[in-house]
């Protein structure tokens, strides 16, 4: 029987190790942040030793059996504290985590991650020189491992969803497959009915927008919208991403076209989405695993809805497109907002996620799911990988990429994760992003007219409230529980998509 006192000593003696372990976990994320946006090429040898050496230490103190003695001897003090206390929260998340990696060799973390060094250099390369022959051998082993991964959880009812757990806990492949099924019959006769109609004017959007103008007005976006520059940055790198090295240190990166106006400016918003998130966690969170979001579907609820529901939106542009045609007047001067607004929501069939619109991006996401599930199943082999990738896009979305840069090599996601589970959090993020939103404006009907005024703060500041406080506590299906009341459902994003599009296209 242990005193209260000893009880106390060993979750702060938990903690303490927990955080010496979230220490190296920030250190990795500089030498990743680094190695994506400053490092020259020629530093990925010793960079990828430098990040394998980081994991294995993190991950040897995390499995060394000193963490899984302090679970057991916390378990009563677990169950006698309230289940959203942190102390609870704290060991409930952590023995999830214990139990996942004692799974897993600590041999194979380490080969993995060099593994995916070398392969995301090799994808970087091949994809400027448009060539998947140059990653084919290295993906082919990513395949091999992520094989292998799944090989560790035997009891797993499909070869997918080891790695789902891992970023969408709670979710499945069969469960996934039934609400993408659902939420796909319902999106394709929207596309049919809007891609029947002759395709509205973007060329507002395509005219030359000099990089360093297009960077100082993301700056002054990310200002306005409330992200603190002084616990935070933006860069620039290839592929997008947000990363955290510490409550107080949550940097975004993005990347510009000169000939693109929305990559540069919609990217912004959607990582400062993120970094919101991780922001706006509770202090005390920090230096624990409960630091952080739910699952990769909750963290993309986040920055889908700050880039779509609010950055594509009507009441968005009513306070910013006067800004940006000061900023860019031979560009915008003589654009009504109207057109500007029909140009960044113009829905077609086109080649690349990232610049897929709100409604056909779901499409692409579909296709990756699908892809990866062959994949891991044994059905679909990485050298077929193209022409299968191609045929999707013919029969899914009616386009056939042109080359591999904006066929299969678009997205880096395979090439520095794993094959599996990388892909679904998008489209449940845009379906969690419509179920919290319609929350919010029950909660506050005036945000939409608060944002027309400039004034993020009180969608902000419910978010806060309601979802990033609470850091990884709870699950996503019990954030949805909390938040909305319901479970996951596609009818609140479906709505969205009726009353928006329908008023744009007349549908
Ligand atoms: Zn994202």
């Amino acid at each position: 029987m242990q005193t209260l006192e000893q009880t106390h000593q060993k979750f702060s003696q938990l903690k303490s190790l927990l955080s010496e372990i979230e220490d190296l976990y920030g250190a990795e994320a500089v030498l990743h942040w680094d190695q994506k946006t400053y490092m020259p090429a020629k530093g990925i040898e010793a960079r990828g030793r430098q990040l394998a050496t980081l994991n294995r230490i993190a991950y040897e103190k995390f499995t060394d059996g000193t963490i899984a003695q302090l679970l057991d001897d916390l378990t009563t003090y677990e169950r006698d504290s309230p289940y959203d206390s942190d102390e609870a929260s704290l060991i409930r998340l952590t023995r999830r985590n214990c139990d996942l990696a004692s799974k897993v060799p600590t041999e194979f973390e380490v080969r993995f991650s060099l593994l995916r060094t070398e392969c995301y250099q090799a994808w970087a390369t091949a994809r400027q020189e448009n060539n998947f022959a140059l990653v084919q051998p290295t993906l082919e082993r990513m395949l091999d491992m992520s094989r292998e991964y799944s090989s560790f959880f035997p009891e797993a009812q499909h070869i997918a969803d080891p790695h789902i757990t891992g970023s969408d806990y709670g979710m499945s492949a069969v469960s996934i497959r039934e609400v993408f099924a659902e939420l796909r019959a319902q999106l394709v006769p929207v596309v049919e009915a809007i891609t029947s109609q002759p395709p509205v004017d973007n060329s507002c959007l395509h005219q030359h927008y000099p990089e360093a103008e297009q960077l100082a007005f993301c700056h002054n976006i990310l200002k306005q919208m409330g992200y603190d520059l002084e616990r935070g940055r933006q860069d620039k790198t290839l592929h997008p991403f947000m990363t955290k090295f510490s409550i107080d240190d949550v940097r975004i990166t993005t990347r510009v076209y000169e000939n693109d106006l929305i990559q540069g400016l919609f990217s912004t918003i959607h990582e400062m989405g993120h970094a919101f998130y991780e922001l706006g966690n509770a202090p005390e969170l920090e230096g624990t695993p409960l630091a952080g979001g739910v699952s990769s579907g909750v963290h993309e609820s986040q920055s889908r809805l700050w880039e779509n529901l609010i950055g594509r939106s009507r009441p968005f542009w009513q306070y910013f497109y006067p800004q940006l045609q000061a900023h860019f007047p031979s560009q915008l001067g003589a654009v009504s907002l109207e057109t500007f607004y029909s140009a960044i929501n113009r829905v077609d069939r086109s080649l690349i996620r990232t610049d897929a619109d709100e409604i056909t991006y779901n499409l692409h996401v579909m296709i990756r799911f699908d892809l990866e599930l062959d994949l891991l199943e044994g059905k679909l082999t990485v050298k077929d990988l193209p022409a299968a990738w191609n045929d999707r896009y013919l029969s899914d979305l009616g386009v056939i990429p042109t080359s591999d840069s904006n066929g299969v090599l678009q997205d880096v996601h395979w090439y520095t994760g794993q094959i599996g589970g990388m892909f679904q959090g998008y489209t449940l993020g845009n379906l969690m992003s419509a179920q919290f939103f319609d929350a919010a404006v029950a909660a506050h009907p005036e945000i939409p007219d608060r944002i027309e005024t400039g004034n993020f703060t009180v969608l902000h500041d419910w978010l806060q409230a309601n979802i990033y406080l609470h850091g990884r506590k709870f699950t996503a299906a019990e954030t949805i529980e909390r938040v909305t009341g319901s479970t996951l459902g596609t009818k609140p994003l479906i709505d969205y998509v009726h009353r928006k599009y329908g008023s744009l296209y007349k549908l």
